[in-house]
């Protein structure tokens, strides 16, 4: 197939990272999976991904940023997997692009960055292979490749049931503002569902996102919406890590309006009056070393879209 960009041209998007406002989670099913009720923001913390035409067949990719090394180069590499399904299923195998990835969504922070890095190569190289496939047809690739795939692709505010991978756009009002704590070391994904299941064998049996946080979404009401901020996951990771109970506990008490566990964490997000607040919690937090870093985001913003 004739490359139609020329070799030098690069196809550059960004993917954005994500909090769940609500994570709900039934018990493990027979596949491994937990039937979850979600709702995701996508928040202004973004991976870039440049993509360049290379010779059928061979896919890589190269990491910069702060956490790059613990991120996997070779074929594991969640953007490298993603390229070579879209030239799969959409290309015959004979297609090959290099990619340079820029990270600052955290690593195995509970924020999604993988999946945003998938998102991110899904839509980058169907630019750049010039592929006939459809939004939903790249919805359909991501949810193969992980649960938090979809929502990345699209982004905004959005309800996810099933794995999480089957979305439902949500209204919102206005514009929130959210302070992460990122800290050193990882929580796996898996490790920390291990241990809910443990803690709670039956799961939750409420698998639905409550009215009370789709009613503050719609009026704008961030602090209605902070009082009903909700992980199941919460408790499993502060489990693992306990130090979570006091970054949670002191980042309220810096005037946070509501806070939660991000997914698996072991980022702790919090939402936020203001920008001024935000500022306040993060010299705060960072201050008593209960944070590596905090970095102030807003929602929602885009999925992964293309820049160049
Ligand atoms: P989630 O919130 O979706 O559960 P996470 O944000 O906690 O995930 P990720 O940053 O997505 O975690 O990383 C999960 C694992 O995937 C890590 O072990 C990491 O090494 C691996 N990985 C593979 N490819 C990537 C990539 N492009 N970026 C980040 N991690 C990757």
């Amino acid at each position: 197939m004739a490359s139609p960009l020329a070799e030098a041209e690069v196809v550059r998007v960004r993917a954005s990272g994500k909090v769940n406002l609500t994570l709900r989670s039934g018990p493990r099913r027979p596949d491994g999976y937990h039937q979850l009720a979600t709702l995701f923001q996508a928040v202004s913390m973004y991976d870039e991904l440049d993509v360049r035409w290379a010779p059928p067949g061979q896919v890589s990719v190269s990491v910069t940023g702060e956490q790059a090394g613990l991120v996997p180069t070779g074929e594991t590499n969640l953007a490298v997997r993603a390229a070579r399904l879209l030239a799969q299923e959409y290309g015959a195998g004979g297609l090959g692009c290099t990619m340079e990835l820029r990270k600052t969504i955290p690593v195995t922070g509970g924020m999604a960055g993988g999946s945003a890095d998938a998102a991110a190569a899904l839509l980058a190289c169907s630019v750049l292979w010039d592929l006939d496939v459809s939004p939903d047809d790249l919805l359909e690739l991501g949810a193969r490749m992980g649960a938090d795939v979809p929502f990345c692709l699209t982004g905004g505010t959005a309800m996810g049931t099933g794995r999480g991978d089957r979305l439902a756009p949500v209204l919102t009002r206005g514009t929130y503002h959210w302070a992460l704590a990122l800290s050193d070391g990882e929580l796996s994904t898996p490790e920390v569902f291990g241990r809910f299941d443990e803690l709670q064998p039956s799961g939750n049996a409420e698998l639905e996102v409550p009215p009370e946080v789709l009613n503050a979404l719609i009026s704008g009401d961030a602090a209605a919406l902070g009082r009903c901020l909700h992980n199941d996951l919460q408790e499993a990771a502060v489990s693992l890590r306990p130090q979570l109970a006091r970054v949670l506990e002191a980042g309220l008490e810096l005037g946070a309006l509501g806070a939660l566990v991000s997914g698996s964490g072991p980022t702790v997000a919090f939402l936020v009056p203001d920008e001024r607040t935000g500022l306040d919690l993060s010299v705060g937090l960072t201050g008593e070393g209960l944070a590596r870093v905090v970095r102030r985001v807003h929602g929602p913003v885009p999925g992964a879209r293309l820049i160049a």
